[in-house]
């Protein structure tokens, strides 16, 4: 059963820093790691292929410098990896993003499963699973914590909910978006770093899609638009009340209703 898993490179969270004038993320000269929950969905991908066979598959999309990201997926054990790169998908929003990865995903052809991590943690949105899903036209399932049975044909999952769990049968083809709950991911091995090391993943750009469609694609294509981003002022100011109990209660509530946050 050949599987495909979505990565993302993103940028770690003690790097990230805003540029004031684009309002856009710095992504050049900064510490860039494997988006933690695509650990997961990695092991998933590595699970199901030792109890199935078949290939698990790793696709990113993103600037030269992600193919660490497939080196690390590499390490942990996956078969091949696809960095698809190009400037005219610079600028894409997740529509534009999901839209790509769904071409990719049509190109490479032969696929079951699909698995994605739940969000990724720089872009947050956990937007790209259900859009590749929608423009594959395939079903999905967000927020799996257990894939309980697998046949050719059909799929049966366990999904998170805030107060327990639904379980959701589906046909195959399928995406799934997954939740730490799932697994424990596996440490690179030895074997996995050495291959990781000299691995060049297979590197696709524009040229390499004959039925594309690039009004959709990049910052102009991208439905979506950052009109503003900036990093709120925080003031810290303390006030000292006095008096017994009730005093200090009915002090606070004067200075509450003086902020004006509660009418
Ligand atoms: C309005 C807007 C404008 C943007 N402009 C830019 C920009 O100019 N430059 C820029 O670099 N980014 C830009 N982004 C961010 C970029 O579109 C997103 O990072 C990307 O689409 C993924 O969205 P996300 O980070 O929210 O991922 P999520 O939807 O939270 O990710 C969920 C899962 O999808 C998969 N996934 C996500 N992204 C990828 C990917 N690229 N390749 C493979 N799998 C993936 C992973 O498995 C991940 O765990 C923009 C986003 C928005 C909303």
């Amino acid at each position: 059963m050949n599987i495909i898993v979505l990565i993302k490179q993103v940028v770690a969270a003690t790097s990230a820093k805003i540029n004031p004038e684009t309002g856009t993320l710095i992504r050049e000269g900064v510490e860039n790691i494997l988006n933690p929950f695509d650990e997961y969905a990695i092991e998933e991908g590595l699970r199901l292929r030792e109890k199935l066979g078949g290939k698990v598959t790793v696709v990113t999309m993103g600037p030269p410098q992600a193919v660490e990201a497939i080196r690390k997926a590499i390490g942990m054990g996956v078969d091949e990896g696809i960095l698809v790169s190009d400037a005219k998908f610079a600028g894409s929003d997740t529509w534009a993003t999901a839209y790509t990865l769904s071409q990719v995903i049509k190109k490479i052809g032969d696929y079951r499963i699909i698995i994605t991590g739940k969000q990724a943690v720089d872009g947050d949105t956990a937007q790209v699973g259900p859009e590749v899903a929608s423009c594959l036209d395939i079903p999905m399932v967000a927020w799996v914590r257990k894939i309980e049975e697998v046949s050719d044909a059909k799929i049966r999952v366990e999904r998170l909910m805030e107060d327990g769990y639904d379980v959701l049968e589906s046909s195959l083809p399928v995406l799934l978006s997954v939740v730490k709950e799932i697994n424990e991911p596996r440490l690179e091995s030895l074997k996995g770093k050495m291959r990781a090391k000299k691995y060049e993943p297979l590197k696709w750009t524009s040229a390499d899609f004959s039925d594309f469609d690039f009004s959709q694609v990049g910052l102009k294509g991208s439905p979506t638009r950052v009109k503003k981003t900036f990093t709120p002022q925080r003031q810290y100011k303390a006030a000292m009340l006095s008096g017994n109990a009730a005093q200090m209660a009915e002090e606070l509530c004067g200075k509450i209703k003086e902020l004006n946050i509660i009418k």
